[in-house]
């Protein structure tokens, strides 16, 4: 893809900074030398005693005592006796130098040890009395080493310290200042750059895009009529509609850099990091413009100020507050463009959105029918497709699935194929890699007979609902093999990619997702918690037919009452927008809208009952049973041609 560079440029002053750590270092080598190594002492260690001895003797010419130590020569050079040697060793513990004393070599210096504790009042007498040379101090060490020897590391680590946090404060070369320092990727065109021609499907986006990579191209055309470009671009779309791959497209087109940066990396755990971040990423873009500057999952940083309970994220704030001072001071010389990709729009800080910041939304949608094609076209380009592979028909199929996920299907159909020792893809390998991501893998495992027959009843309820209500959404398979956390499953398919549903289609949904549930009513006289799902997907459809499309008895109202919600800190202070008595009737809608569907659907099925335990059967036989099968057991169903998958 796209060439990777290191980070920012080293400041140009870090040889000298370099130069200076190393003689440091040497200077402090040299001391740690000096003060520890031990030096070729010519003074015999002898003990207080045999000193003693040797003053009486008249063998020592000169003593010096500092403190506790004594040093000084003899007139005669003086060695120990070996059995002397060997008896002070055993004495301090330690083995003897040789395993057969010899005599030391001659010493024409001593040096011993003081007795402090006792004292010794006789000894100046003594040294008088043979006219020994003596001279005195108080102390071994000058005091001015001892100063050094315990000060000295900790002068050393406070200068280190203060070193780093001035060198931090500059912004210069330092260990600590690059926790501030952005990590940009940065993308150069170099290599085999993403293009246009690499995004499927996003025509409306890619057309407004292309007004942005003209201004890249050539910016004078703009400058010289007066326009002012949209400097900031936010793309709005959910999860792996391709984002991310179009920022990357318009810098390919544009053959700008591409600085690119996941808005989660300004907030990391040191505080006080991610202003200094901002601030670096629009230094860098200045650098080198021009330039595109990307900002992904912009939301992380660009939250609304003040949402949230209780905690009120401060460092996430800054963040934001700079980015905002960054967007404003940015010189319209440079030629430089921000987008910015972000999933949820509606929790983004309003001053975001504001004019001469992200000032243009371009939404990236699910992609349509011709787009999911021209995706799956793009992403089975490296593989080996077999001569039965109809890409349009999987296309028709895998409605409501974004680029990122139809990208994932042709890899797992890919590792289908390959796990079946297959040199080609073939069609069934992407039915079954379709099953597999939307419901997860099939499971061998054999259920007991009881739970069979109620899975059977459960499914045939459903797709027998399907194919007998005018306006439902066409069965194209029913199947009671155990998939992911689905015990079975009526797979139904959509005439078009809707946008717009009417009121008969939302009845017919409901339906249908009650079918399995009466189903298990009727022919078994019992009830099992497999309807859980179809009965929450039903509660919550009828509630946004009374609260939304307007489609209860209360009438053409409204709410915003909704079951997800954005930010729950913002909507919490904001409130229900209606009373209770209104809750209580909407409350009230929402129950007949179920209680009605409910009523029609047994009424369907008691009817129908035979071709129900038909279905069942086949199923508890067959186990899968697809649309030309259905048509045989229970007649030919007057509903519009496939399109679309979906699951009850
Ligand atoms: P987003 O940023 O919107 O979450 P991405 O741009 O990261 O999504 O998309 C993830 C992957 O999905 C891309 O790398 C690409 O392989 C694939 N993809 C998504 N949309 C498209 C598209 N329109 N055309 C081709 N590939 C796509
Ligand atoms: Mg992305
Ligand atoms: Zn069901």
């Amino acid at each position: 893809m796209a060439q990777q560079q290191p980070g920012p440029k080293r400041p140009r002053n870090q040889g000298a900074w370099g130069f200076l750590w190393w003689m440091f270092l040497g200077v402090l080598l040299l001391w740690n030398y000096f003060v520890f190594a031990p030096h070729a002492n010519p003074q015999e260690p002898i003990p207080y005693s045999v000193f003693l001895a040797q003053v009486r003797a008249g063998n020592v010419s000169a003593v010096r005592i500092a403190g506790d130590q004594i040093t000084g020569t003899f007139v005669k050079p003086y060695a120990e006796p070996a059995a002397l040697v060997a008896r002070i060793s055993a004495l301090s513990q330690q083995p003897a130098p040789s395993p057969k004393p010899t005599a030391a070599p001659k010493a024409t210096a001593f040096q011993t040890t003081f007795p402090t504790t006792q004292g010794d009042p006789h000894l100046i007498a003594l040294l008088e009395q043979h006219h020994v040379i003596a001279d005195v101090s108080s102390t071994t060490t000058p005091w001015f080493v001892q100063l050094l020897v315990t000060w000295l590391p900790m002068l050393l680590f406070l200068g280190l310290f203060l070193w780093l946090l001035s060198s931090l404060g500059r912004n210069q070369s330092g260990v600590m200042s690059s926790f501030g320092r952005i990590r940009a990727k940065r993308y150069v065109p170099l290599m085999k750059p993403v293009t246009f021609d690499d995004v499927a499907g996003a025509d409306a986006a890619k057309s407004e895009l292309q007004e942005e990579v003209d201004f890249l191209r050539e910016p004078k055309k703009y400058r010289a009529i007066g326009a002012r470009i949209p400097r900031g671009v936010l793309l709005v779309g959910a999860p792996g509609t391709g984002k991310t791959l179009l920022a990357r497209a318009v810098a390919g087109e544009a053959g700008v850099p591409f600085l690119s940066l996941n808005a989660s990396e300004f907030v990391e755990m040191f505080v006080g990091v991610g202003a200094s971040r901002v601030r670096d990423l629009f230094r860098q873009a200045r650098e080198i413009a021009p330039a595109i500057v990307f900002i992904d999952e912009l939301d992380a940083v660009g939250r609304r100020r003040g949402a949230g309970v209780g905690t009120v994220n401060d460092e996430r704030e800054q963040t934001l507050n700079q980015l905002l001072a960054e967007l404003d001071g940015f010189d319209p010389r440079y030629d430089i463009i921000i987008l910015a990709a972000t999933n949820r729009p509606d929790v983004l800080d309003p001053a975001l959105l504001r004019p001469g910041r992200f000032d243009r939304q371009v939404v990236v949608d699910l992609p349509d029918r011709p787009g999911r094609e021209a995706i799956l076209q793009i992403h089975t380009r490296e593989i080996t497709l077999g001569p039965d592979v109809d890409l349009a028909a999987v296309a028709a199929a895998t409605i409501g699935l974004s680029g990122a996920e139809l990208a994932n299907l042709c890899n797992e159909a890919a590792l289908v194929a390959a796990r079946n020792n297959r040199t080609a893809v073939t069609q069934a390998d992407f039915w079954e890699a379709n099953d597999k991501i939307r419901l997860g893998a099939a499971h061998p495992r054999l259920i007991d007979p009881q739970e069979r027959k109620v899975v059977a009843y459960h499914e045939s309820g459903h797709t027998v609902v399907a194919w007998l209500t005018p306006g439902a959404d066409a069965v194209q398979k029913v199947t009671i093999v155990p998939r992911g956390r689905a015990l079975g499953q009526t797979e139904q398919i959509p005439a078009e990619d809707r946008h717009n549903v009417s009121r008969g289609y939302l009845e017919a949904r409901l339906a249908v997702l009650l079918g399995g549930r009466t189903a298990e009513e009727i022919a078994l006289g019992d009830i099992s918690t497999g309807a859980e799902n179809d009965l929450m997907e039903a509660t919550s459809l009828a509630r946004r037919m009374v609260t939304r499309w307007g489609m209860g008895e209360i009438g053409l109202l409204a709410f915003h009452a909704d079951e997800q919600q954005p930010f729950l800190g913002y909507e919490m202070t904001q409130g229900r927008d209606y009373s209770e008595a209104t809750a209580a009737r909407i409350d009230g809608d929402v129950e007949r809208l179920l209680a009605q569907a409910h009523e029609r659907v047994r009424s369907l099925l008691t009817k129908e009952r035979s071709r129900l335990d038909t279905l069942a059967a086949t199923l508890l036989r067959e186990e899968t049973v697809d649309a030309p099968e259905l048509e045989r057991i229970l007649g030919a169903a007057t509903l519009p041609k496939p399109d679309v998958v979906q699951e009850v």
